[in-house]
């Protein structure tokens, strides 16, 4: 019943990153990839058609044939766009009303690509929403391509020049952190002539991603199991909603089919997961970055020992994680502890949750972060920007999309669950991030980097759950949202901290000339999961066919991305203690960091928000949090254990 969530940002954009505003579109699933649900929940499809629950796009475009009207005048501004190379940073004033004319222009295609991708998630089986997300990217492929020049020649003013230019003309301000990053990257770039050939290459790069897409998702013929009299598909959905299953051996079937068809396929998942890798360790080595993890991080100038700081603090709060699981087992009242037992609910949820019960509880949780936040928060509910229920064709997940002066769009799956609040509010808390910004910063610096985004996400999350401690009504209650508070932990950061261990080391691996294979691959994630689950201790039963759950991660192909759920749950955890306490300043706090976008690096405007990413205390206190909250559970719980 987890429905995890997870940023994605499509690889054309990552691509065309240094050259234009990429739509960072935040948000689907943590662990599985993006596919039509299912099906309609029970009561969604009803509700699906509802006005209240579907977004209204005409406040992005009146109607279709605006939007194919803006798809053509923004075509024509291409070849404009190119012919600014021309005398381009010749003057202050003429460097300025270029790249205003660059902004601007970044601006409606965001626009144009939002509203297009929009509608395709709703429905992917349609094929003029298919044909219209393809016009989008094509669009953004044609403007890239013709301002693929800029970075280069702004390389080429030098600094120098650019902090001259930046003095005589005020004008110039709003684009002076793109200017100071492409100085500081400048020395990571290659000739003009090996970026053209690397660009010309990169469509073929993305191939072995895609190869484990297709397999996954349509070549590989996923087993089916009975379970209660009926045949189940064990394929991404089938196991997703069978690992929760409240009878173990149902989810032990489900987990042994499931990844034994894994193991079939382990060479080619393997061969594409490598190559993958090995991508990175080539990038790092061309443009002289110390290792491949130091070339990913240098996008947002996170230092390196971020991450392996965040790694080796989670190996030594691994003891934390191993409490939770023994607490696990108690609750569900077995013999021993598997990992099949992971996902199945601790205690039955006290009750549904309808959208609007879910957005009463979100307004209600933020109380914390002001009456103005509130009262935002309240206007955006009320914009029709949001796309509710489950429905036929509809993509998986959640994510929110932001458009500059806008209010956000907000795509949900709800399935009146906790788990579907707990996603309306992180959505929510992207989206007011989102609003907070764009309301202070123009449009060049509103775009916050993923370093951030999880925070504000996981921090309106964290206030729901507190609120919910709260509020509980009765003992089964408290120990049911508890129970939900300690199992967001272990998912957000301690399984991703392992996947991102997992990183570290096939790279580290190939850095050091070593060669991958699914087969090794498998080894070295058996050697983790057995880690952190505590196999050794007696705290959990690995069996060797779950060891190909990394060929199940679509988050591999996209490598050092998933570490920032877990530095952002640690953060959350720390901010959200200290708006609990109800300190004005906290509150001030906070709300700067959500202000600033992307006006600033993340790891120093966190250092002077009193948070050190770099040192362990934000991990140590997460762990400390962590035992707390099962401190209470184990109060609530007899005396004496059967
Ligand atoms: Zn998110």
């Amino acid at each position: 019943m987890k429905t995890p969530r997870f940023a994605t940002t499509p690889l054309l954009a990552a691509l065309l990153a240094l050259t234009l505003a990429a739509p960072a579109r935040a948000d689907d699933d943590f662990d599985s990839d993006v596919q039509p649900a299912a099906a309609a929940a029970a009561g969604g499809a009803a509700a699906a058609s509802d006005p209240r629950y579907v977004w209204d796009l005409s406040t992005l475009f009146k109607d279709d044939a605006a939007w194919e009207a803006e798809r053509q005048a923004l075509l024509a501004e291409a070849p404009k766009l190119a012919a600014l190379r021309e005398g381009f940073g010749r003057d202050a004033a003429s460097l300025r009303a270029a790249l205003d004319r660059l902004s601007a222009v970044s601006q409606r295609l965001r626009r144009l690509w939002t509203y297009a991708s929009a509608l395709a998630s709703t429905d992917n089986r349609s094929a003029r929403h298919q044909e219209r997300n393809g016009q989008a990217r094509a669009a953004w492929g044609q403007i890239g391509s013709a301002t693929a020049w800029v970075d280069g020649a702004l390389r080429a003013l030098g600094p120098e020049r650019i902090e001259a230019f930046l003095r005589a003309e005020p004008g110039l301000e709003r684009h002076r952190v793109r200017l100071q990053e492409v100085q500081r990257l400048a020395r990571h770039q290659l000739t003009p002539e090996a970026e053209t050939a690397l660009a010309t290459l990169a469509p073929t790069m993305g191939a072995t991603t895609q190869i484990r897409t297709l397999l996954v998702t349509t070549d590989i013929e996923w087993p089916t199991i009975t379970v209660d009299g009926q045949p189940v598909k064990v394929d991404n959905i089938g196991y997703q909603r069978l690992r929760a299953h409240p009878d173990r051996a149902v989810r032990q079937q489900a987990f042994d089919a499931f990844f034994k068809t894994h193991a079939r396929f382990q060479g080619s998942l393997g061969a594409a997961l490598a190559q993958r890798v090995e991508l990175g360790v080539a990038n790092a080595r061309l443009r002289q970055h110390p290792s491949a993890v130091a070339a990913s991080l240098a996008g947002d100038a996170i230092p390196e020992s971020v991450y392996r700081t965040l790694v080796a603090e989670t190996n030594k709060a691994l003891p934390t994680l191993h409490r939770y699981f023994k607490l696990r087992q108690r609750l569900l009242k077995l013999p021993d502890l598997a990992y099949h037992d992971v996902y199945p609910d601790i205690v039955t949820p006290p009750r549904r949750y309808t959208p609007q019960d879910a957005a009463e509880l979100t307004l209600a949780s933020v109380a914390p972060l002001g009456a103005a936040y509130q009262k935002q928060l309240r206007e955006a509910l009320a914009a029709r920007t949001m796309h509710v229920y489950p429905a036929p064709g509809k993509s998986s997940g959640a994510y929110q999309s932001g458009v500059y002066g806008q209010v956000p769009l907000i795509f949900l799956n709800h399935q009146d669950t906790f788990d579907s609040v707990s996603t309306y509010t992180h959505e929510w808390g992207h989206g007011m991030h989102t609003l907070q910004a764009n309301g202070a910063q123009p449009f060049e610096t509103a775009g916050y980097p993923l370093f951030l985004a999880e925070i504000a996400a996981f921090t309106h999350e964290l206030l729901l759950a507190d609120h919910m401690q709260k509020t509980a009504k009765t003992r089964e209650e408290r120990i049911f949202y508890l129970g939900e508070a300690i199992e967001r932990i272990r998912g957000a950061f301690f399984r991703q901290a392992m996947f991102a261990e997992f990183e570290l080391a096939t790279h580290d691996a190939v850095q050091r000339g070593e060669a991958l294979s699914g087969t090794r691959m498998t080894r070295q994630f058996c050697e983790l999961l057995r880690k952190y689950h505590g196999a050794d201790a007696g705290v959990m039963r690995i069996d060797p066919v779950v060891c190909t759950e990394w060929a199940y991660i679509p988050h591999f192909h996209r490598p050092f991305y998933v570490y920032q759920y877990a530095t952002s749950m640690a953060a959350a955890t720390h901010f959200t203690q200290q708006l609990l306490t109800g300190s004005p300043q906290a509150r001030d706090t906070y709300l700067g960091i959500l202000r600033s976008g992307g006006s600033r690096h993340p790891v120093p405007l966190l250092k002077d928000a009193g948070l050190d990413m770099d040192s362990p205390r934000p991990y140590q206190a997460l762990a400390r949090h962590m035992e707390r909250l099962m401190d209470e559970l184990e109060a609530l719980l007899p005396a004496n254990p059967a």
